[in-house]
């Protein structure tokens, strides 16, 4: 059974008016969301911790790998964690009870840029019995960082990718098949993110050692 993300979108209150530059768009069949966040860093905080998940620093951890995935392809934006619990950050990220998600399947939810108050905001369904890493034993144990990835991708302003050859290789797939190991960003994550925010050059072999990190499990280490 495939558990499931729920990108969160009211249009109550806000303006969605256009504000990308449509051109060179790299996934014409993609109607991308039309805002994206406009200032140069980004801050964010997870402000509570699961139970399930053994120390706190494996938890911010899986944070920090989580945004890495994307700061290490882009090149226009930056992000900061913020370590004061009293300051304001972009990106608010909290473990929430399952009665406040639409239902016990899904695992996260996020908003996206433009949402006003909320944008870019991430609730973890802490119904499920989380795993740092991105190593699966069950399905009652999904890994935290592949989720955050998919969470993030959301508060960066992308959609979900679905119906589209290439489409279940994408991170940004909607529903996380346990069976997939899915811990990188795909082809067509990469450059929906770079159209975005700019293309970040970094050699293969650099991003590939992050990628390696992810799939075994060494940020936890
Ligand atoms: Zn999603």
């Amino acid at each position: 059974m495939p558990i499931r993300c729920s990108a969160s979108v009211s249009e109550k209150g806000f303006d969605f008016a256009t504000t990308e530059d449509t051109t060179g768009k790299p996934y014409p069949e993609l109607e991308e969301w039309p805002h994206k966040w406009e200032k140069p860093i980004l801050t964010y905080r997870l402000n509570n911790l699961s139970p399930d998940i053994q120390t706190e620093e494996h938890q911010t951890r899986a944070v920090t790998v989580s945004f890495r995935a994307w700061q290490l392809r882009i090149k226009n934006l930056r992000f900061t964690r913020e370590r004061n619990p009293d300051r304001p950050v972009d990106i608010d990220i909290w473990f929430r009870q399952q009665e406040d998600f639409a239902s016990q399947g899904i695992l996260a939810r996020a908003y996206y840029p433009g949402q006003g108050a909320v944008s870019g905001n991430i609730d973890i369904n802490d119904g499920w019995d989380w795993v740092s890493n991105v190593h699966v034993s069950d399905l009652g144990h999904p890994p935290l960082v592949p989720i955050l990835i998919h969470e993030i991708g959301h508060s960066l302003g992308l959609r979900h990718d679905t119906g589209n050859p290439g489409s279940q290789e994408s991170i940004m797939y909607p529903s996380f098949n346990l069976g997939a190991k899915k811990h990188k960003l795909g082809p067509r994550d990469v450059e929906r993110i770079q159209w975005k925010y700019g293309k970040r050059s970094l050699s293969d072999r650099i991003i590939r050692y992050f990628q390696e990190r992810r799939l075994k499990g060494w940020d936890f280490d």
